[in-house]
């Protein structure tokens, strides 16, 4: 992916008029090209020209997983400096939905994700954020399908690489390019406080995504230990911040890990939190990522959403699909040394 600015100005430098910029965008946006070869609106010169000062991709891709029943595609990338970069394309219920990473790593360390594990190597550029959903747009065109929805929940903590996050949901919505709706883009914190103020001040409507996995502060200390610096409070006031300021859905993540948060005890303090207009909750089970943690039975998870509903909670089940191929949520940087 390259930015219209970027476009715009190595145009500028070769001396064309200001259209020329906007149809190499088109043409890398909605025509899709990854090369400025296959753009026959330009003169032969022009694309020779383009092709030794810019490369439309700034990811290699390097390995891909489909899984067996063709609900997710996992592939995994690599930037220019040899990091890897995941991403996930799930087919479910209609929808193509692409989960793209924000950071190479995360600095947040939630002991049961696989990002945290691998610590923070680098923040993406929102070329390289963006990147692996125009390669999936690509697939998809080959079956006349498009991409529905982008979801910042791969690998890394958006919030902590808030100018780039927020750059590439810019570029993915820009009505002059990819033109995915801002309502079909969601962003996931593990509760970066200032960010989600922030965040709820910006212009697009996209969705977010807070990732809570426990309502009191001595079990979200262990789990999320960003928490240690915006604990419960604070952190809920910002969502009750956000929901005023946005009247929009606020979306809460819960992974159950079996015998930890999925407690009589934790489960009510949870529902304390959480029966409130506008906040919706999404029980995910646990994927296995190899640490202390076990995934709940199907069945324990669906009581546990009975529970919280029974208590007023808005509360769903995710299905996460891809977890045969390690392409669900947590799991992607497992192999991901593989690259580096
Ligand atoms: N850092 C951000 C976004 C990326 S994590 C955040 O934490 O929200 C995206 C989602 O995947 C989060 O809800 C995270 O908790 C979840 N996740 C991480 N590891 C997981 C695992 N092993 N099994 C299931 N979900 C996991
Ligand atoms: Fe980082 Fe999110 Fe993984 Fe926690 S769950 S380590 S915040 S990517």
């Amino acid at each position: 992916m390259l930015d219209p600015a970027v476009i715009a100005a190595t145009l500028a430098e070769l001396g064309q008029p200001a259209y020329r910029a906007r149809q190499v965008y088109e043409a890398l946006t909605r025509g899709l090209v990854t090369d400025f070869d296959a753009v026959t609106t330009l003169p032969l010169a022009l694309r020779r020209a383009l092709r030794a000062r810019l490369s439309p991709l700034s990811l290699t891709e390097r390995e891909t997983r489909v899984a067996p029943d063709g609900t997710a595609r996992k592939t995994l990338f690599a930037t220019a400096d040899g990091h890897p970069v995941e991403a996930v394309l799930m087919q479910v219920a209609g929808r193509a939905t692409v989960c793209v990473s924000t950071q190479v790593g995360c600095a947040v360390g939630c002991p049961f994700c696989a990002s945290g594990r691998l610590g923070l190597r680098r923040g993406l550029t929102a070329e390289e954020i963006v990147d692996p959903v125009l390669h999936f747009a690509r697939l998809l065109r080959e079956e006349g399908r498009h991409v529905t929805n982008v979801v910042l929940m791969g690998m890394g903590e958006p919030f902590h690489n808030y100018e780039q996050a927020l750059r590439a949901c810019r570029l993915l919505n820009d009505p002059a390019g990819f033109r995915l709706a801002a309502r079909s883009i969601s962003v996931s914190t593990a509760g970066v406080v200032p960010g989600i103020d922030r965040f709820a001040a910006e212009p697009l409507q996209l969705n977010l995504a807070v990732s809570l996995h426990a309502a009191t502060d001595a079990l979200r200390d262990r789990l999320v230990p960003l928490n240690r610096t915006y604990p419960l409070e604070a952190l809920f006031a910002a969502c009750e911040r956000y929901v005023g300021r946005t009247r929009r859905k606020l979306l809460f993540e819960y992974v159950v890990l079996r015998g930890v948060n999925d407690t009589a005890e934790e489960t009510a303090a949870l529902a304390r939190r959480l029966r409130r207009p506008l906040y919706h909750l999404n029980l995910i089970a646990y994927n296995e990522t190899g640490g202390e943690f076990s995934s709940p039975r199907p069945e324990e998870v669906e009581a546990l959403r009975r529970r919280l509903e029974g208590a007023g909670v808005s509360v769903t089940v995710r299905r996460s699909p891809g977890g045969d191929i390690e392409a669900a949520c947590g799991q992607l940087a497992l192999r991901s040394d593989a690259v580096a």
